[in-house]
């Protein structure tokens, strides 16, 4: 890319976010630092290329183009970390959800510049609540997922290719996100979809916090909850 295509990408990628983005706290990296671009924001223009046609792009591809700017760079985290802790619409082909895509493994591709990182104002919101309450409590649980033991900022432990992110996650999805009723888990553990149990401070599975959980029981298992409920409920 030129000086000039870099510095219009950029432009545009403003512009959008002064629009789209910002009130959700979406971050605009700085285009440059001490003279120097920033790798953010070069990754960003990087993928933002042709907006809104824009391509998947490989690691190696943005890689070489950082490398440019910056020749000791190896191995690129940027693209990850915009999207996950800065909220900008950027999957990655290591999502096994995101083949409609037509992202390949080790691809990313900016989605779009109008709406966020799904899943990143949910995590954002109650941060700016209670960001220095959360910090504490993620110190108490060694930066570590409550649930699986990922350590925040590391590879997750099942999913290699996932930097660790803490959330805040329910320990009673049923009841309102606040402290009491918070464990640090990854994003991995604390997806909305996997809101079947309510973990006590230890990140154990205490109770259920959806009745669909019968749902995947065996007939014996679904049998004996039929049982015992009838006994609890004629009680
Ligand atoms: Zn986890």
């Amino acid at each position: 890319m030129t000086e000039e295509q870099i510095l219009n990408t950029y432009t545009l990628i403003e512009k959008h976010h002064d629009s789209h983005l910002k009130q959700h706290g979406v971050k605009l990296p700085r285009l440059t630092l001490g003279g120097k671009y920033t790798k953010d924001a070069l990754t960003l223009v990087f993928l933002a290329q042709n907006y809104p046609d824009t391509k998947a792009v490989s690691k190696t591809e943005l890689t070489e183009f950082i490398k440019q700017y910056y020749p000791d760079v190896n191995d690129v985290q940027q693209a990850r970390h915009l999207a996950a802790q800065k909220g900008w619409y950027i999957l990655s082909g290591t999502r096994k959800d995101n083949n409609s895509l037509g992202i390949n493994a080790g691809e990313y591709k900016l989605v779009s510049l109008e709406k966020f990182y799904p899943g990143f104002t949910h995590q954002r919101r109650e941060l700016q609540e209670g960001e220095d309450f959360f910090e504490a409590l993620k110190a108490q649980y060694d930066y570590r997922c409550a649930t699986c033991g990922s350590k925040e900022g590391e590879p997750h432990r099942y999913w290699k290719n996932t930097t660790t992110v803490l959330q805040m996650g329910h320990m009673d999805p049923q009841k309102p996100l606040k402290e009491g009723n918070i464990i640090p888990q990854c994003e991995k553990c604390n997806r909305p979809d996997r809101n079947y149990w309510i973990y006590d401070a230890k990140g154990r599975v205490v109770g259920i916090g959806n009745e669909k959980v019968v749902d995947t029981c065996t007939p014996e298992m679904q049998k004996k909850i039929f049982d015992r409920l009838k006994t609890i409920l004629n009680k």
